[in-house]
């Protein structure tokens, strides 16, 4: 598996403008690099602890994007380092990480997390409760925090039927609050839809923003 030629073939087939992260959680640091030496930059971590290590050792001009379930507890320790934090599942952590971002006099970049996938643990608001969101205008209370758009999954399924009909969902729910011309939004332009198994399909359903691991780092060891 060579990790250079799966990111030029990826990045070959990916239509202009749309964004390859890069998902390296449970690899290591060595493949990372691999990866960055052959000009990939914006990389995907899921988990805090292991994202810091990682962070602290790698070069400075990585781009990291933050895709996992943040912890409450755990979001001082992320601030700063993240170019996006792809995974705001809830009101309380978008305040915590407005409030942290806010004390560290930055502005920290986020999408909201979209769920619409059949499995139970998918974290993320319904479409209908972020739409809500933005209908009660809670954004604007936001002093350091820039939402760029939307982050979803599809169901994890080999009918590729339902993982279209999601993806459309997730976009439907991105234009909605994008379109709403009251928001005033800027910048609310990034629509972060697909993995490995379904990219394309998302790529069709609009997205810009791919977040890839396994086709190309291999299968991820979940022991370690
Ligand atoms: C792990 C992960 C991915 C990448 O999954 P692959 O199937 O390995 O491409 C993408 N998005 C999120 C949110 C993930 O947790």
């Amino acid at each position: 598996m060579d990790i250079a030629d799966n990111i030029s073939r990826i990045k070959k087939e990916l239509p202009s403008g749309v964004k390859l992260v890069a998902v390296s959680k449970f690899h290591p640091v060595s493949c990372i690099q691999e990866a960055y030496d052959s000009g990939q930059k914006c990389f995907g971590e899921s988990r805090v602890q292991e994202f810091c290590e990682k962070y602290e050792i790698l070069p400075k001009d990585i781009e990291w994007h933050f895709i996992g379930h943040l912890q409450t507890n755990k979001v001082k320790k992320i601030i700063g380092k993240t170019a996006l934090i792809e995974s705001v599942d809830s009101e309380r952590l978008l305040e915590l990480i407005d409030e942290e971002s806010a004390k560290a006099g930055l502005v920290t970049n986020v999408l909201m997390q979209v769920h619409v996938a059949q499995e139970e643990t998918k974290f993320g608001f319904y479409p209908d409760e972020l739409i809500g969101y933005f209908e009660s205008r809670g954004f604007e209370k936001l002093k350091a925090t820039h939402i760029c758009g939307v982050m979803g999954m599809a169901t994890n399924t080999d009918d590729m039927q339902r993982v279209t009909e999601d993806f459309k969902k997730i976009e439907e729910t991105f234009r909605l609050i994008r379109d709403n011309e009251s928001y005033s939004l800027r910048g609310f332009d990034v629509l972060s839809m697909g993995m490995s198994g379904d990219w394309r399909q998302a790529v069709e359903c609009g997205s810009n923003n791919v977040r890839i691991g396994s086709s190309i780092f291999g299968l991820r060891n979940y022991q370690n």
